[in-house]
């Protein structure tokens, strides 16, 4: 009964791990879970209030599908104040979640066969939407030291490890998990539709500076090469500040589509509402796919995201401050177990942990070891495979300081028993 599309995609790790780590808990098991992707706030009483006046109000009924002109006003208002970005309503599209927003963005741009350039280690969700949509990834390693390390997923379609050169590595902030223009243009063919940036990233927390941007830029214009830029995380930075691709200049703005959301920096993950801002020719193709689709987002949600992102936002920097606590307790955890190496995340709530010498050892990959670390000593996290990058093991710090001290210590003990 089902269909090959269908049967092609993998489940979303991320979302199945988290399930089960849930489930564990409602049987009664001490669970520590570092496996969440969202905050563990509550949503800001301003924004659930917003909503109760929605449904008082009677506003629950279908909105335009690309949504209210109030929202799309504000979001070229944050657009315009936080990002240096000018766009109308036109511009914005707003989805079910940015989640929404990128799948229709591949079922919108994607030919078959065209190639979409996903740096590793990337978001699950990446690699199954642009399959869908008919496209083909190439995958750029952007760890150096990949000669220990295997690819999970599709290694025949890996492009190879990066070999950056030490003149591009001095140029631009060292950082293992970012590209480089000479790495994007080691994998740019004729057949290149797009190129697909995250920061800060999802699983690894990088953050790109404006010099490779504006580099990475020039190249995508030269080559007419769209960019996909996953600004999700942009308000959880902790070293550096965001900067948005589509900003640097008119050229790149055309073929760039900016994608984020209030998921992330409003603990509003639940609510599902993202947005994207590109080219209105894009932006109008990709409103005609939402119409058969899931017509507008709930209206009430789209009353919330309003009150989000016009409202007071004391809340955003009050979470950004706590996550960047979590942040520092867990690196420093993490840096008195033996035989891991961690790197700062400047951005977003992961660590990527690099497990290789303890994966090596004694279990046969990161699934495995996460597996195990499930069972046996009740602390969730996600294999490093579920992000295309084996041997790396991400922990969340999306979760209180308690939890963080506790779920280390039993990481410690489970991998030196
Ligand atoms: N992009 C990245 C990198 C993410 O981590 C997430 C989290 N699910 C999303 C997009 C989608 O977020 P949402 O659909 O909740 O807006
Ligand atoms: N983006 C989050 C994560 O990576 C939430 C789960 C998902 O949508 O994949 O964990």
């Amino acid at each position: 009964m089902i269909s090959k599309r269908a049967q092609s995609i993998a489940p979303s790790a991320t979302l199945q791990i988290n399930a089960q780590a849930k489930e564990l808990a409602s049987k009664g098991f001490d669970i520590i879970s570092f496996a969440a992707g969202e905050p563990d706030f509550d949503t800001p009483e301003n924004i659930k209030n917003a909503a109760r006046k929605a449904i008082d109000d009677g506003f629950t009924k279908y909105t335009a599908t690309s949504g209210t002109l109030e929202l799309k006003q504000a979001i070229c208002d944050k657009f315009r104040q936080d990002n240096g970005l000018s766009y109308d309503p036109k511009n914005i599209l707003v989805g079910n979640g940015a989640k929404q927003c990128l799948y229709n963005i591949f079922q919108t741009i994607l030919d078959p066969d065209d190639e979409v350039i996903v740096p590793v280690p990337y978001w699950v969700s990446y690699e199954e939407m642009v399959k869908l949509a008919g496209g083909e990834c190439v995958f750029v390693n952007l760890t150096n030291k990949s000669s220990d390390r295997t690819f999970s997923g599709h290694p025949e379609r890996f492009s190879g490890h990066s070999e950056q050169s030490e003149e591009s590595q001095r140029k631009f902030t060292p950082n293992n998990f970012l590209l480089s223009p000479d790495d994007l243009k080691r994998v740019l063919t004729p057949k290149t539709k797009a190129l697909i940036i995250n920061s800060p990233s999802n699983p690894t927390g990088a953050v790109y500076d404006l010099p490779r941007l504006e580099a990475i830029a020039k190249i995508c214009v030269d080559n007419n090469v769209m960019v996909i830029s996953d600004e999700i995380y942009e308000k959880l930075i902790y070293e550096g500040q965001n900067h948005s691709i589509a900003a640097i200049d008119d050229d790149i703005k055309k073929l760039a589509v900016t994608v984020s959301g209030v998921s992330k920096s409003y603990a509003m993950t639940g609510w599902r509402i993202g947005y994207c801002a590109g080219d209105e020719s894009v932006i109008a193709a990709m409103s005609k796919l939402q119409d058969h689709q899931t017509s507008n987002p709930c209206s009430i949600a789209q009353k919330a995201a309003l009150e989000a992102l016009s409202g007071d936002q004391s809340t955003v920097e009050a979470m950004r401050k706590e996550f960047q606590k979590r942040r520092d307790l867990m690196g420093e955890l993490l840096n008195g177990i033996d035989g891991i190496n961690f790197e700062k995340p400047a951005g977003a709530f992961y660590a990527f942990v690099d497990f290789f010498k303890i994966i090596r050892n004694r279990f046969s990959n990161s699934a495995d070891f996460c597996r195990k670390l499930l069972e046996h000593a009740h602390v969730a996290c996600i294999p490093g495979s579920a992000f295309g990058l084996e041997n790396y093991i991400r922990l969340s710090f999306a979760t209180g300081e308690d939890d963080i001290r506790e779920g280390i210590k039993r990481i410690k003990q489970f991998v030196t028993d």
